[in-house]
């Protein structure tokens, strides 16, 4: 009777396994995408990205919204499994009716959350090392970026500029760095040409890139027609899930030495100051904490 019971545990335990190694190999890429409005098609000045409740910012977010549904049909038409769109620009951008199936949106209401949360509670929520591949839609290049459309780093007012480990860094790496705590690597960044740029020298070449425009200056810029972009970023998304195998996580050494500029007003007569900061960040984690 021992032995029986054995031979049906063994067996059990080998189907189990059997079911498990099989499920795992099969198992669709879970893809995290997190989005900015800067990068969209069509946007190319700052009245279109802060102006969320203006008939102006409306539109924009339309144009992040068909930018974002190219994304989410590549993907998915590529076989991907799960993807959260995690809605990155500070204002917020999604609009819930324009949302294409096949994903999971994330968003919050900024300065409306429970006093007790705290500041990034909801930053890029839900990722971890289940996600085969981290996609930015609508991104722009770093602070001082001459022919990058908008670009800034973080805070765009008072220009602020980051270095981690003495290179200087833009959003992209910063989002890049705290997904590759979890060993998730970039594998599609969208956004003007500078942005594409800017992509390719961080993640290298392995990772797909789609320009939607091409700036000239900070507010100005040649737009690409809507109906190519989205032709290319569906594209573009397809290409991404295959590429997954070759595309690597972006680390930074640890702890990480953190620097930051950005100008100090001190009254609407004085000359803003420029103000520097040190420090040292634990881990990518704690990238925005800083
Ligand atoms: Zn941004």
């Amino acid at each position: 009777m021992w032995f029986r019971l054995s031979l049906m545990a063994l067996w059990l335990a080998g189907w189990l396994m059997v079911g498990i190694a099989g499920r795992a190999a099969a198992a669709p890429p879970k893809i995290y995408i997190v989005t900015d409005l800067e990068g969209a098609s069509g946007v190319y000045k700052f009245a279109q990205s802060y102006g969320k409740d203006s008939p102006l910012g409306q539109k924009a977010l339309e144009y992040l919204m068909g930018d974002i549904a190219a994304v989410v049909r590549g993907l998915r038409d590529a076989g991907a499994g799960e993807i959260i769109v995690y809605d990155g620009h500070g204002v917020r951008t999604l609009v819930p009716h324009l949302m294409e199936p096949g994903a999971k949106y994330v968003t919050s209401e900024r300065g409306a959350k429970h006093p007790s949360d705290p500041p990034d509670s909801y930053f890029m929520w839900g990722l971890d090392e289940s996600y085969a591949g981290l996609v930015f839609v609508g991104l722009h290049a770093m602070m001082g970026t001459p022919d990058g459309v908008l670009n800034h780093t973080r805070d765009s007012v008072r220009r602020s500029r980051y270095w981690y480990n003495g290179v200087e860094s833009g959003e992209l790496a910063q989002g890049a760095a705290y997904a590759g705590h979890y060993g998730v690597p970039p594998i599609m960044v969208t956004g003007d040409e500078a942005t594409c740029r800017e992509a390719r020298k961080f993640f290298g070449d392995s990772c797909v890139t789609v320009a939607v425009k091409k700036g000239l200056a900070r507010e100005a810029a040649v737009l690409y027609p809507f109906a190519e972009t989205r032709q290319a970023l569906y594209e573009g998304a397809k290409r991404a899930v295959a590429v997954i195998p070759q595309c690597k996580p972006y680390t930074l050494q640890l702890p990480i030495q953190a620097k930051k500029q950005h100008l100090l007003s001190e009254g609407p007569d004085k000359k803003p100051r420029l103000v520097t900061e040190e420090g040292t960040i634990p881990d990518a984690l704690h990238i925005f904490d800083f």
